[in-house]
């Protein structure tokens, strides 16, 4: 690799607007710095897996090297402006509303003089999939990290919107990789949502509940055959 081609920014599946876009040799962001190779990345994985605690150790290595950021949620179990983690971390954070506009949000501290190097989307799922855009823009034209964590499918095995649109656009997607197993010791999939000891099968689609067995409403990570047939295994 050449040193130009080193300096250059990468471009990642970045689409060229038409004829007079030269594409990422000379991509400036919007307050007119060069880009670097800002990403969105999108960490999912079942309940229980560790994906907030990684979200903060993130954000604390992020921040560790120098780099300023913006934490953010939507519908964190302590149901207030902060992530929490059932290990007993919590940091506080933004609560995305529907009218929250991320690319707002970021402007908004810029006008204050605040760097904003990248943003941790905790619970990502449950954000709206404007939401999604927003990011996108931001690694695009604003040059900004987005790493975004949430859970993939729903309690009926379907894709959160937010998150179908994170794996049609995110540039990196991984699965993270702290096992979380059945009851029957296979690899915990899907989030069954479990009401008066039945998993559901139907029902609105967010609904407030924890994994704990005391829980109204209870979530428990099931593998697959589990999940379809039903059987939550012996009462613990
Ligand atoms: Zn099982």
């Amino acid at each position: 690799m050449t040193d130009d081609a080193a300096a250059a920014p990468t471009c990642l599946a970045r689409p060229l607007a038409g004829p007079g876009d030269v594409g990422c040799a000379a991509a400036r962001g919007v307050d007119g710095r060069p880009l670097h190779a800002a990403a969105l990345r999108f960490f999912w994985g079942p309940m229980d897996c560790g994906k907030s605690t990684m979200a903060l150790q993130m954000n604390y290595n992020h921040a560790r090297q120098g780099r300023r950021g913006l934490v953010t949620t939507r519908i964190d179990r302590s149901l207030g402006p902060q992530v929490t983690t059932r290990i007993g971390l919590s940091h506080t954070a933004i609560e995305v509303t529907d009218d929250l506009d991320l690319r707002a949000l970021v402007r908004g501290r810029w006008d204050e003089g605040v760097r904003v190097d990248y943003l941790i989307c905790d619970e990502a799922s449950f954000y709206t999939v404007a939401h999604v855009e927003q990011m996108a823009e931001l690694v695009d034209s604003y040059d900004v990290d987005v790493y975004a964590f949430g859970l993939a499918t729903d309690f009926r095995s379907c894709l959160f919107p937010a998150a179908q649109r994170l794996f049609e656009l995110a540039d990196e997607v991984a699965r993270i990789q702290v096992e979380v197993l059945c009851w029957c010791g296979r690899e915990g999939l899907l989030n069954a949502r479990v009401v008066d000891g039945r998993v559901a099968r139907e029902g609105a689609q967010v609904v407030i509940g924890d994994t704990v067995d005391t829980a109204e409403v209870r979530y428990q990570v099931l593998c697959r055959r589990h999940y379809r047939s039903g059987d939550l295994g012996p009462r613990r």
